[in-house]
């Protein structure tokens, strides 16, 4: 037996390398939207793991999917192909645009692999000379190299040296702006269909469909990061169904396992030949555990009512948080769609979202942030009404502290 660890959060300062600064409560169990920590104190879950935990804590079919691929088998390796990734993917496939393929073990991953293969399609279909990838400004992509720089964060692709080039950056919901870019050696257009870290903000369908007809004109694949808004998160089991565009490649993740790590990539046929045997890969990719609770997750999150659901508790969140506002005044707009929603700060309370999110913990909440001026909520898609309710009065509370501090 392993010595027994006192674990606190000081623990973390001396164990762990600096990059996060997690809150000073550690959770040790979950239920549906609520959580305790070590204390036995209880918290309403509006975070949902960033939008990863898409059917709450420990969902039954997702436990039982895990128990049972758990007693079966664990891991193969891509040297060998198994029934969950392959019944997974089949179901990708019959329920979207796509005809093919790839997984990966997060969203950045299935980022990586969706650029390099747009530059690989580039290569083989148009030649050299067609690198340029256009990206937005405020995007996120993920922590790769490739995806940080494709990102629109500079701040977190500079310091590491030379970067991945050919990279440029319009501004989304400005179509001119793109056009000002795009040229027949655009390879790829990227683009989340409601940027989520960068502040939740809607694309216009006009915009959206701009971005479409642009990247036709151009010879260009118009690339859906949907690791934030696939799988329901939006209301749609992906995001571009209610747009009316479809994208050339899309890529999930985040509420793709309901927390077990998984991406993929999908694409057509026309182009997925592209990746040839040998030319991409990931010892992982396609594990059968995570497959087999990403089949769960999406059978269960694939379901009309379901979907319906998050449509009325968008409602219900949109309906509080305006109560909440009309009494204190601190918010200037509650944006997003779906249960992918954000408060906007008022210029009175300009960088305190952070604030806000620890009010809310002090209250037994989880919410989260966008940037420094917008609290983000992105709870399970089946939370319970009356968890919705309770949480919001919490916040109420956490608000109402912020607003006499
Ligand atoms: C979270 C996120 C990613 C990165 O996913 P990881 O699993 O952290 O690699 C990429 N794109 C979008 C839109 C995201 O929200």
């Amino acid at each position: 037996m392993s010595d027994k660890i006192s674990v606190t959060r000081d623990l973390f300062d001396e164990v762990m390398v600096p990059n996060y600064s997690p809150s000073a409560v550690i959770p040790v169990r979950g239920q549906g939207s609520r959580v305790w920590d070590q204390h036995d104190n209880e918290y309403i879950d509006f975070a949902g793991g960033i939008a990863v935990n898409c059917l709450g804590h420990c969902h039954p079919n997702l436990v039982k999917a895990l128990k049972e691929q758990g007693e079966k088998i664990w891991h193969l390796s891509n040297v060998m192909t198994n029934e969950p990734a392959l019944r997974l993917a089949k179901k990708l496939v019959d329920n979207t645009f796509a005809e093919k393929v790839y997984f990966a073990n997060s969203g950045g991953e299935a980022n990586e692999a969706a650029f390099k293969l747009a530059r690989r399609w580039a290569l083989d279909v148009h030649g050299e000379e067609k690198t340029q990838i256009i990206s937005f400004k405020q995007a996120f992509h993920g922590r790769t190299f490739f995806t940080v720089t494709v990102g629109g964060q500079p701040a977190y692709s500079d310091g590491f040296g030379p970067k991945p080039g050919d990279i440029v950056h319009a501004e989304y919901n400005n179509l001119d702006s793109v056009k000002a870019l795009i040229s027949e050696k655009t390879c790829a257009v990227i683009m989340e269909p409601l940027q989520g870290e960068g502040g939740i903000i809607a694309p216009t369908t006009e915009f959206v469909k701009g971005v479409r007809e642009l990247c036709d004109q151009f010879n260009a694949l118009l690339v859906f990061d949907e690791v934030q808004t696939g799988v329901g998160r939006l209301g749609a089991l992906y995001a571009y169904m209610d747009l009316g565009v479809t994208p050339d490649i899309l890529t999930t993740a985040k509420a793709l396992g309901g927390g077990f790590p998984i991406g993929a990539m999908l694409t057509t046929t026309a182009i997925a030949k592209h990746l040839k045997i040998g030319t991409h890969g990931s010892t992982y990719g396609g594990n059968p555990l995570a497959c087999a609770v990403g089949e769960a997750a999406f059978d269960t999150v694939n379901d009309e009512k379901l979907l319906a659901g998050v449509k009325a508790k968008e409602a219900l969140y949109r309906e509080g948080l305006t109560a909440i506002n009309d009494k204190y005044k601190v918010f200037s707009e509650i944006r997003g769609k779906g249960l992918l929603l954000g408060a906007v700060l008022t210029e009175q309370y300009q960088g305190q979202a952070k604030a806000f999110l620890n009010a809310a913990m002090d209250e037994g909440l989880m919410v989260l942030v966008a940037g420094a001026n917008i609290v983000r909520f992105a709870p399970s898609l089946i939370i319970p009404d009356e968890d919705i309710q309770a949480g919001l009065a919490r916040f109420e509370k956490a608000v109402a502290k912020m607003v006499n501090a």
